[in-house]
């Protein structure tokens, strides 16, 4: 007898054990069902926002290049269609080319021929195109003609302005609706480019809409700007812009 309820008790405290550990126990398959980690957040501090040097510098008319007069160590000649060989503006700073390279040939691929049509400008310049604007046309109107030397995106070599090979809408807000303006729209940030100035954020960034003009980011804040559908640097990073000169 005593033994029989010595094991009765055994088997209720086995039992009970069962029971507690079923209970308590999550299958793999489970374990992230409605509780899916948190996505890491994106840095925004992962690189400078005012080293021009700095694939993420931010430069509108109220952040001017510092110094004023920078000019990249590493410009290249991309190996794609260019539309003035040989001239200064038709190098980019060589992460730029690489991508500039790649994203061609993409577009080739799909029947599309693009042109760069404008990459890096010096500030010597962009000092000389300005003023000539200024002597011509008054100050006033070439501020909506030219950005002022030290103030342009070109400077930093991580800018470009592209046309079609036909020269269709050659730098022109109609270049938007051509097959390469559409494609460029759609494919550009998976090359690590964004179009820089749009119609919507002109009050942002200070420009009219320019659908030819990308600039080179990398993929990672191209993709994040996709994804989130953030379309300017300056409300990313909140950075203040807009037409006015600092
Ligand atoms: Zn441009």
């Amino acid at each position: 007898m005593k033994k029989r309820s010595t094991f009765a008790l055994l088997a209720i405290i086995i039992a009970g054990l069962v029971i507690f550990l079923w209970q308590n126990h999550t299958p793999a398959s489970e374990v992230n069902n409605g509780s899916t980690p948190p996505k890491q957040s994106f840095n925004k501090k992962q690189y400078s926002t005012t080293d021009p040097t700095s694939i993420w510098v931010v430069v509108n008319k109220q952040h001017q290049l510092n110094p004023v007069d920078y000019a990249p160590s590493d410009l290249v000649v991309p190996n794609i269609p260019l539309r003035v060989p040989g001239n200064e503006s038709m190098q980019v700073r060589k992460v730029t080319a690489t991508a500039l390279e790649q994203m061609f040939a993409a577009a080739k691929q799909q029947g599309i021929d693009l042109m760069l049509s404008s990459g890096y400008r010096s500030y010597a310049y962009q000092v000389s195109l300005y003023n000539g604007y200024v002597q011509t046309q008054g100050q006033a109107t070439a501020d909506t003609q030219s950005a002022r030397p030290g103030y342009s995106e070109h400077q930093t070599g991580f800018a470009a302005d592209i046309e079609p090979v036909s020269k269709e809408c050659e730098v022109d807000p109609c270049f938007g609706t051509t097959p390469e303006g559409i494609w460029l729209a759609a494919n550009a940030y998976k090359y690590g480019f964004i179009i820089r100035y749009t119609a919507a954020d002109q009050k942002i960034t200070g420009y009219e809409a320019e659908p030819w003009h990308i600039r080179y980011v990398g993929t990672a804040l191209s993709t994040e700007l996709h994804s989130t559908g953030v379309q300017t640097l300056e409300q990313f990073f909140g950075i203040s812009g807009g037409a006015v000169y600092k």
